[in-house]
């Protein structure tokens, strides 16, 4: 018997490393320090660094402590910059310091518990500082941040870098980007000795003003473009693709799937391709999103749980052949704005049910 056939998700490091570059040529005068939370946007953080860390990244963010660390041990090298974007929270100091990690603190209170770690272990503690400059998400308030220069409670510490993060990023006209960035401005003359962050992937691309000492590339490292739109300068890093278990013939008419919601629009074939919301096909992706089949993109009637079904046509193919849910063709951003999602998503939600591949140099899969 032939062997079960599986999705699989081909994770394309050349592409990865072609992004790397054509983000770091567009912020050019700024070190490009490459976002690889929640395991890499689903992709597995440690091989994607590890290319990154080879094309010449030396700086990195995770979300979580526990990022951190996995990350260390697959990086190994100690010259290798890892920043924690969670900070310092409770307990976290001593394996922080085992780890080599670099909290980015966004409160008061997590200042205050830096600075105590510090000072009870007779060391000087380097960390971020984040401030909030309009997005109302993480970081100190302007005039929160104002006081703390003034202040002694920054005893210990060693504040390497000031950031911020945009919230209207991906629209470049958007009048909140100059506030963001003005507001930028005093933060970074409250500390003058620290290096200044503003930009995400979307930040980088809108040009010199925003790009000050580093930018933090995420989305826009696994092929999303910065505006939330294919961008013909970024290559698609994660393909999934699945096989055709069946070909049907659905007549005008004729509903398809679970309810009673979706009918074919015509007489048509139909493949039923293996993979579905299980593997990480956004349920929602019916709506509009399309599949790439025999050199065309094609329309998806439904996502169920293992199964995709998408309308053929004419097009001459056979169970067995692979039809592509997400990757160059089928583009990140088109399949997350059919779902009403954005490409952030689609990626983290691809699951380890296909069969992973990683292409390019440096192709060995986390241990
Ligand atoms: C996630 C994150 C980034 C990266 O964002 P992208 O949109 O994926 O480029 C950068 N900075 C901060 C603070 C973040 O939380």
């Amino acid at each position: 018997m032939a062997p079960s056939p599986r999705a699989r998700l081909s994770i394309d490091l050349d592409a990865l490393a072609h992004n790397y570059h054509a983000i770091a040529a567009e912020a050019a005068g700024a070190e490009t320090a490459p976002v690889v939370k929640a395991d890499g946007y689903g992709l597995g953080a440690a091989p994607i660094a590890r290319r990154l860390w080879t094309e010449g990244a030396r700086t990195f963010f995770v979300a979580r402590l526990e990022e951190g660390e996995a990350l260390r041990a697959a990086l190994s090298p100690r010259a290798a910059r890892i920043l924690v974007l969670d900070g310092f929270t409770a307990g976290s100091g001593p394996r922080m310091a085992a780890a080599g990690l670099t909290p980015v603190l966004n409160s008061l209170d997590q200042v205050a518990a830096a600075s105590r770690f510090a000072i009870a272990a007779a060391v000087s503690q380097p960390c971020a500082l984040q401030v909030d400059t309009g997005m109302n998400r993480q970081g100190l308030g302007l005039a929160q941040a104002s006081a703390l220069a003034q202040s002694d409670r920054l005893t210990g510490l060693e504040i390497e870098l000031v950031m911020s993060h945009l919230g209207s990023g991906a629209v470049p006209e958007h009048e909140r980007n100059r506030h963001q960035l003005a507001a930028f401005a005093r933060v970074r003359a409250l500390f003058p000795r620290a290096k200044a962050s503003l930009a995400a992937s979307a930040g980088a691309f809108l040009g010199p003003d925003y790009r000050f000492d580093l930018v933090r590339p995420g989305i826009s490292l696994f092929g999303g473009g910065p505006q939330e739109q294919p961008d013909s300068r970024l290559r698609a890093v994660a393909r999934l693709e699945a096989p055709i278990l069946d070909i049907r013939h659905v007549a005008a008419g004729e509903l398809i799937g679970y309810g009673a919601t979706i009918s074919a629009e015509r007489a048509t074939r139909v493949a039923l391709v293996g993979a579905g919301y299980a593997d990480g096909v956004i349920r929602a992706t019916r709506r509009g999103g399309t599949a790439w089949a025999a050199g065309a993109l094609r329309r998806l009637y439904i996502v169920d749980m293992d199964l995709t079904v998408v309308d053929l046509g004419e097009a001459e193919m056979q169970p067995g052949d692979m039809v592509e849910l997400l990757g160059p063709h089928a583009l990140l951003d088109d399949q997350a704005r059919a779902a009403g999602s954005i490409a952030h998503e689609c990626l983290v939600r691809l699951s380890s049910r296909a069969e992973r591949i990683y292409l390019g140099a440096d192709a060995k899969p986390p241990a």
